[in-house]
């Protein structure tokens, strides 16, 4: 896949960087799964990049509460849609890629579709059980999905891809308990969703997901960061069927 005179002038800078492939991620699909703090600034960097198809699936409409961390909102857009308000401002960002915007959310009977010809799936949800419901939806369809989620101080970040790796029921399979609404820390998500979409660009122009089978933690509290390793759980509801 050839690049354009404009695509070769945009992303000079990075097609500088050893062991860059600029064509694999032109030809790359990706999916994310809600776009507020998490997601919209992982895809915001994925699109600048320029990963070739986003599809950017949210149903929600912008409240003045998520003001505090997703930047891609302004005080104006306040009752608008999500999906279809952050594709148009990423395609201002970058017009040389195709993105999509789906109002929905993702359910057992929607994800076959929704990812479609996807080669990653992005985690910009808000809540454990959605995130259980992906989880499901990544192993059935064979489709890896880099995991996002942050809680007051503390976010985190890991790679699921079954069964070379654990899955997320493996180390979470419950709804966790905490107050509602989840507090949040409003630049936790500029921390994480940077982090997230490292970690996808690596993934789609290598192959290699270099944090199997770990989970990185921050904790904004102390500025600290900390992995921890897991392995696949023999019982798990999701990918223990294949063990
Ligand atoms: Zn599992």
């Amino acid at each position: 896949m050839l690049l354009s005179k404009s695509e070769i002038e945009r992303y000079q800078r990075q097609l500088l960087v050893d062991g860059w492939n600029q064509e694999r991620l032109k030809s790359a699909r990706v999916l994310v799964v809600g776009v507020g703090g998490l997601g919209g600034i992982s895809a915001t960097y994925l699109a600048a990049a320029g990963v070739g198809h986003l599809r950017l699936c949210d149903s929600d409409r912008v409240e003045l509460s998520n003001l505090n961390r997703q930047i891609l909102f302004t005080t104006a857009d306040v009752g608008a849609p999500k999906a279809a308000l952050a594709a148009k401002r990423l395609s201002a960002q970058n017009p040389e890629i195709k993105i999509e915007a789906i109002a929905d959310t993702l359910t057992e009977t929607n994800s076959g579709e929704l990812a479609l010809g996807c080669d990653l799936i992005i985690d910009g949800l808000d809540n454990h059980s959605d995130r259980l419901r992906l989880n499901e939806a990544s192993y059935d369809l064979d489709i890896p999905f880099v995991y996002g989620a942050i809680n007051e101080w503390q976010g985190q970040v890991s790679f699921f891809h079954p069964p070379k790796t654990a899955c997320l029921a493996c180390i979470m399979p419950k709804e966790l308990p905490g107050p509602k609404p989840t507090p949040v820390f409003g630049a936790l998500p500029g921390v994480i969703g940077p982090l997230q979409a490292t970690l996808a660009l690596r993934y789609l122009m290598t192959g290699v997901d270099p944090i199997s089978n770990s989970l990185i933690i921050f904790r904004a509290d102390t500025m600290a960061f900390e992995t921890v390793t897991f392995e696949r759980r023999p019982g798990c509801g999701v990918c223990g069927k294949t063990m």
